[in-house]
């Protein structure tokens, strides 16, 4: 197994004092269960890289050396070269005071965020791709994971579950190697190294300041708990103290949410999904969708309790009519009717009933909007209405290239009255950020391409942040 981390920033061969480990030097260090190796393949001013090389001894694992029972049919496999638990286990002895942000060498530096980069050579990954882009897009990584066939001389046979994977940040090497330190083992979902409580105290530990808000939290807390209910439970709770109710169904495996992330979503799925994860992410329980349109987003805030006040509004009478037939809002039990209420209205306007929500959702609205009515929609809704989250969808227009239908000149749908560019779409956030004290920051929905970006592009406002 490979890990090769990379840093830009100059001068890059600071990565040795940061890594606390020798540029000019071939390090090996015993585990229990192999050995881990160090070395630099390339070392300059400009751009350094140092590999991590984890060599699992499948006989010492037979032997029990490895700590037990069981391994062996945990580790036969593909134990030797697939990034695994065993991989972390490495990171933590190797690397143990680069995660804990320590270096005395360069005071300051291991504070500095800074172009880094992690390649994984060998990942399985269960939930493929998009499971993938759901972990680390939210965290603000940039990702390129190429898939590998099951056998490269048969490609009829299909895609295996390894994925080789580099995600690149500007970010802290303490943060980068924390987070692959526990989501290594998530995209495996093998059986763990060892599960109890140590390991929940661990995922804790090194889940502060970042895992407690992230989309698929508990997701990760359950996978890297191995789908242990009681400390899965726990562990939750001690997150997000405020979640009300888990759901009872965590001993069922993520089946389900693995069939929904595996079968070929379609890009309103997953830009849906992406929606419905940051407002969970943000602890919102009053939620605004705003340009609701026929309500596909409003069913599934509608199906998790957390939302408690659910309210759409749309312009078109039309769409709100086709909104209350797919909710069946005539046939709602009283306690689920109560939660939700759709509003005739423009968010061109001032609207008092729009004020006090928690966050609002404006899916794939703007670009609906003429441009000379954009400024009276940003004070509508940054101003006046000012949830303390805006999660907002919009079309990449770099993107309409690779779809032939589309092609570079024209718009994906009639009715656009513009669509933006990353860069144009960037500027605009971050103005509109700036001018009603919000910050934002920016994910891709879809499948990325490495030129042209993600499909549909996401902006997530904070309010006074
Ligand atoms: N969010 C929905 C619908 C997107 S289509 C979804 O993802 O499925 C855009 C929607 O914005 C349409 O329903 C349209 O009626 C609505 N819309 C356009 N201009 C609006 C305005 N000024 N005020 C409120 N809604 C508007």
């Amino acid at each position: 197994m490979l890990l090769t981390i990379t840093t830009t920033r100059e001068p890059a061969d600071d990565l040795g004092f940061l890594l606390h480990k020798h540029p000019a030097r071939f390090q090996s260090y015993d585990l229990a269960f192999g050995r881990a190796r160090v070395f630099y393949p390339e070392v300059g001013p400009d751009r350094c890289s140092a590999c991590l090389m984890v060599d699992v001894d499948p006989v010492g694992l037979v032997r029990g050396k490895g700590g037990g029972e069981g391994l062996l049919g945990q580790y036969v496999n593909d134990r030797p070269y697939a990034a695994s638990s065993l991989m972390s286990v490495a990171m933590a002895e190797v690397f143990r005071t680069a995660m804990r942000g320590r270096c005395d060498a360069r005071p300051g530096l291991a504070e500095t965020p800074m172009p880094l980069s992690a390649r994984i050579d060998v990942l399985p990954v269960r939930g493929g791709e998009p499971f993938l882009r759901s972990v680390f897009e939210p965290l603000g990584y940039a990702i390129e994971a190429t898939r590998h066939p099951l056998d490269p001389t048969f490609p009829d046979w299909g895609e295996s579950r390894y994925f080789s994977v580099e995600i690149s940040a500007e970010t802290t090497l303490a943060r980068l190697l924390t987070q692959l330190y526990v989501l290594i083992p998530v995209f495996d979902d093998a059986k763990h190294y060892f599960v109890g409580e140590a390991e929940m105290e661990k995922l804790l530990a090194r889940g502060v300041g970042w895992l407690d808000s992230h989309p698929q939290r508990d997701e990760i807390a359950r996978r890297y708990l191995r789908h242990r209910p009681s400390l899965y439970r726990e562990a939750l709770a001690r997150l997000a103290p405020e979640t009300p109710a888990i759901a009872e169904d965590v001993e069922e495996p993520s089946a389900r949410v693995e069939e929904a992330v595996e079968s070929s979503m379609s890009l309103n799925d997953q830009r849906l999904g992406s929606v419905l994860g940051v407002l969970r992410g943000a602890g919102a329980s009053r939620v605004l969708d705003l340009g609701c349109g026929e309500g596909r987003l409003l069913r599934l805030l509608l199906k998790e309790p957390q939302f408690r006040e659910i309210v759409g509004v749309d312009v078109s009478v039309r769409a709100l009519e086709a909104a209350s037939d797919r909710l069946h809002l005539d046939r709602l039990p009283e306690n689920q009717a109560a939660r939700i209420k759709l509003l005739h209205g423009s968010l061109t306007y001032r609207d008092r009933r729009l004020e006090g929500f928690d966050a609002a959702a404006c899916v794939e609205v703007v670009e609906h909007l003429d441009p000379p009515r954009l400024a009276a929609f940003e004070r509508a809704v940054f101003e006046f209405a000012r949830p303390a989250t805006v999660v907002l969808t919009t079309p990449n227009r770099e993107y309409n290239v690779t779809w032939e239908n589309v092609g570079p000149d024209r718009l994906r749908h009639s009715d656009h009255r513009f669509e933006w560019t990353r860069a144009e779409f960037l500027a605009w956030a971050e103005a509109v950020a700036s001018r009603f004290g919000y910050s934002a920051r920016f994910l891709a929905v879809g499948p990325e391409d490495p030129t042209l970006g993600p499909p549909t592009q996401m902006g997530v406002f904070a309010r006074g942040r």
